[in-house]
């Protein structure tokens, strides 16, 4: 025979807090709260086994359950001392869906199950409150009727308004005993008339109630939030049978949530509200507003009304807190003076406090360092690091949107990202408010500091590349329209921001707030963040650097803690306004000659960015990727522009455009670029090998130590590596024949495309270090850009296929294998090969945890992520082990 039911009650339980996959969260803990001791109702647990038999079984239920509901029910009765069913003195029943993982609000829950005609009249006269026992009536034919059964609550709503209005009544609390047994009728009339009748027969409510949990698992909202999270269709929920107890029996009951300590600040306190003669209902709706749990001397708290009931409250907290090790959410009744506790859990905390929490607890002796660490989730970490909105200032949101980058950011309104550029350029603060961003737009969002959009995802363009850049943005705001002409944005509120006035928003929340919101600094290096960052340090085995080519990027890099550059970008450096004719003079030369004129005078500018961003790094390593890009990407698109750099050149327009067509390329990820530019046009790579190693001679005089790592992009065999790096070597040796004196670099390579990762073992003979470029990689294994991915997975998941998106963790069975094997194959060849990886994965905390077990010496991020990738780096090590070999040190000696 199967167990099917697990009861709990009076200091005793069938099941514990590690019985969750069975019993769910909720049932899970109700247990162990009886066998810490508590107050609990009694009650049973109907297990997630059952809810997956009544799927498979065509909404049936094994044959053996219902004696085991009967003897638990049996159970209950004697402990309660009441009986389910009876007309006297009614055992009044809950029942509720519970989980594995807790969804808050998607599946049902059916209160004062058990009362009829006839028990609401025993309640009446046990309770000496007939009001009450009325209104427990209204409130659970209502409930039952919706729940249920089906029925269109606006009808049973719509009873209870037009009562009130008749009776000119505010609240439902002014409805007298007569009112509600009027309602009851009214409830029942409706009930007939829709023809969704309550079962007089307390067991057939029972059963229906059961069913109706079990029914809700599949109802399509909790469809939906199962996909969002990720939680399996057939874990199934269990369903909890509970003893009712009443916190709206009179003025001596009440009802309340509190926390062990403050999910908004962490601060060790007890936190929490409640209700006099009320049910939880009552607080969660906000009809009345609840009292603090804790004195604030304004003699409304239930420290000061129940002295005695708080002192048991206090010691329920410590009891919790020492058993669980951790902050509890908790729901208590007190009914006629005596607490009731009915869920424990751990709470939900935003990021600030969860630090604080977890700080604490280590220091109260309640945690090791280890186990504080994985308290703090790497992903809310992000909350942290951007200026906030001043929480106490009032705000104005005129619209929602997604929380698509974290942050707060003030500024006014622009339309377009070459007026965020001008008025940034005279200082102005701005917001970029567009429907979507395109690559073009790089630039102005750039220069703003946070970006609204009205259409895209979360990794629509303006998604993704805000949060490279750490600006703050709300995205897919279906609140706003945008009118380009008018330059105006309009509200469903009805609120207008005009150009240039001031708007606010809350990247973390999706907020979008009138006005300019005064805003407060993240402080990230002190306090119990600073020592919580101290052990996540202590504890990671991989480095964390960052992708970086400025000096300011670099700089910020290095105060949230990075101990490198991962990936200096070099072409990013071309773009300036007085490199960029230089640039396009190189690429539209006709032979070499040109070429090494034009790339004379772009070295200067080359060697001063590389000089600065050593300094910034001060002995960290830095990377330096060479040119990457299709070289069309620099040229001119309009004529006017290709007419001025023809006339530069002594060149005709169809010139330009010819030499501009022959370098397209269909597919900008493809083709003529990576190192088949320094293969086919070796005085590019020449140039900045000389800048690298130029750059670094020079700061060695001013005592800046650095080790440049010289990255050969795109390569796919070990042949194309040797050729550039015959380039580099013999640039470095004419170099230091120069200057009579030589200084240390090593040249290692991308693995960005699957051939690379399938030749590791060979290239690896070449190589002194290999950096993963996911991104890439992830195209070019997948065969799909990052830009079809938003709409295809879009359409996958409305078709009910849920599919992870590759580009934001790592496709871990195809991208991840060759990844892998690289690192493995790569390691036999060259035990001594360094190993980073610095596509956008490199700060996503799944894909993390994967490079810990690969064996990655680091990731490398965005300078926004590193406080991020540390964290993960150090989650994957608690969870892994180390996984790396002894490296050097990270700054240069
Ligand atoms: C990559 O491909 O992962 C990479 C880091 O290079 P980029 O993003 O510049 O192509
Ligand atoms: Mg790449």
């Amino acid at each position: 025979m199967s167990k099917w039911v697990y009861t709990f009650g009076n200091g005793k339980a069938e099941g514990d807090a590690n019985m969750r996959n069975l019993l769910g969260g909720k049932g899970a803990n109700l247990a162990e709260m009886n066998k810490v001791g508590l107050p609990v109702p009694p009650g049973f647990t109907v297990t997630t086994e059952v809810c997956t038999y009544y799927y498979a079984n065509n909404n049936t239920y094994p044959s053996d359950l219902k004696d085991q509901v009967k003897a638990a029910v049996a159970g209950v009765e004697a402990i309660m001392g009441k009986k389910f069913g009876d007309s006297s003195n009614p055992l009044l029943f809950s029942v509720r869906s519970g989980a594995r993982i807790s969804m808050p609000g998607m599946m049902d829950t059916v209160l004062n199950l058990g009362l009829n005609d006839e028990s609401v009249k025993g309640l009446a006269t046990v309770s000496g409150n007939e009001r009450f026992a009325y209104d427990s009536y209204r409130r659970f034919i209502q409930m039952f009727s919706d729940v249920v059964l089906g029925a269109d609550l606006d009808e049973y709503e719509g009873a209870l308004e037009a009562m009130k209005n008749s009776k000119g009544y505010k609240s439902d609390t002014d409805l007298t005993t007569e009112d509600l047994k009027e309602l009851v009728s009214q409830y029942k009339e409706i009930g007939k008339r829709l023809n969704k009748i309550v079962p007089q027969d307390p067991w057939e409510q029972l059963w229906l109630g059961i069913g109706a949990v079990f029914g809700s698992w599949n109802v399509a909202r909790a469809i939906t939030y199962r996909k969002l999270n990720n939680i399996p269709g057939d874990w199934g929920t269990a369903c909890n049978v509970q003893t009712m107890v009443f916190g709206n029996a009179g003025d001596d009951s009440a009802t309340g949530v509190c926390f062990s300590r403050d999910p908004a600040t962490g601060e060790n306190k007890y936190y929490g509200e409640y209700l006099v003669n009320a049910q939880g209902e009552d607080v969660v709706a906000g009809i009345r507003t609840p009292q603090p749990m804790s004195s604030k001397g304004e003699g409304n708290s239930l420290e000061e009304l129940w002295p005695n009931l708080y002192k048991q409250l206090v010691d329920v907290r410590n009891a919790l807190e020492a058993h669980y090790k951790d902050m509890q959410d908790m729901e208590f009744t007190i009914e006629h003076g005596k607490l009731w506790m009915l869920q424990c859990r751990n709470g939900k905390r935003t990021a600030a406090a969860a630090v604080r929490m977890a700080v604490e607890m280590y220091d109260e002796g309640l945690i090791t360092k280890e186990e504080a660490i994985m308290r703090v989730g790497a992903d809310q970490l992000d909350q942290l690091l951007h200026p906030m909105l001043d929480p106490k200032a009032t705000k104005k949101v005129i619209a929602n949107g997604l929380p698509a980058s974290p942050g707060a950011a003030v500024g006014r309104a622009v339309f377009c990202a070459e007026d965020a550029e001008a008025w940034a350029a005279k200082g102005e603060k701005v917001i970029l408010i567009r429907n979507e961003t395109s690559p073009e737009d790089i630039g102005g969002m750039h220069a703003s500091q946070g970006v609204i959009t009205a259409r895209g995802g979360m990794t629509s363009h303006a998604a993704v590349v805000a949060r490279g850049m750490g600006t703050p943005c709300v995205s897919g705001s279906t609140d706003i329209t945008i009118d380009y002409a008018s330059k105006t944005m309009t509200t469903k509120s009805g609120s207008c921001i005009k150009e240039g006035d001031w708007v606010s928003l809350d990247g973390g929340k999706g907020q979008i707030i009138e006005g300019a919101v005064p805003t407060v600094k993240a402080d990230t290096n002190s306090g119990n963040f600073g020592r919580f960052m101290g052990w996540v340090d202590e504890i990671r085995t991989m480095h964390v650097r960052a992708n970086a080519e400025t000096p300011a990027d670099a700089k910020q890099a290095v105060e949230f803690g990075a101990e490198g550059i991962g990936l200096a970008r070099t072409e990013h450096m071309f773009f300036d306004a007085k490199r960029i004719s230089d640039m396009r003079t190189m690429i539209l030369s006709d032979n070499e000659e040109g070429r090494r004129a034009a790339l004379a005078r772009l070295l200067p500018y080359q060697k001063e960015d590389f000089k600065q961003l050593y300094r910034t790094m001060d002995g960290f390593p830095v990377v330096i990727r060479l040119l990457d890009p299709p070289l069309h990407e620099f040229l001119p698109h309009t004529d006017a522009e290709m007419q001025e750099l023809a006339d530069k050149m002594g060149k005709t327009l169809a010139e330009v455009k010819n030499r501009s067509n022959s370098l397209h390329e269909m597919n900008p990820m493809l083709g003529h670029r990576g190192c088949r530019l320094a293969v086919t046009y070796p005085e590019i790579c020449e140039m900045q090998t000389r800048a690298i190693l130029e750059a670094a001679m020079e700061c060695r005089e001013e005592g800046v130590k650095v080790v440049p790592e010289i990255e050969v992009p795109l390569i796919g065999s070990k042949k194309e590596l040797d050729i550039v790096k015959n380039i580099i070597d013999t640039t470095a040796q004419k170099i230091f024949a120069e200057k009579g004196k030589t200084i240390e670099y090593e040249v290692g390579t991308m693995i960005e495309l699957p051939r690379a990762a399938l030749m590791a073992e060979e290239i690896a003979s070449s190589a002194q270090f290999f950096g993963f470029g996911t991104n890439d990689l992830t195209q070019t294994t997948l065969g799909m850009s990052r830009d079809d991915t938003g709409a295809i997975l879009d359409c996958y998941r409305s078709k009910g296929i849920y599919v992870a998106d590759p580009f934001a963790s790592i496709d871990v069975e195809g991208v991840g294998k060759l990844v892998k094997r690289a690192c493995e194959y790569g390691r036999q060849t060259n035990p001594e090969l360094l190993l980073g990886v610095c596509g956008e994965h490199g700060g996503d905390p799944k894909s993390i945890e994967f490079f810990q077990q690969c064996g990655l010496d680091y990731v490398s991020c965005s300078p926004f992520r590193v406080p991020v990738a540390r964290l993960a780096a150090a989650q994957a090590a608690v969870k892994y082990g180390k996984t790396q070999k002894e490296h050097k040190s990270s700054k240069a000696a």
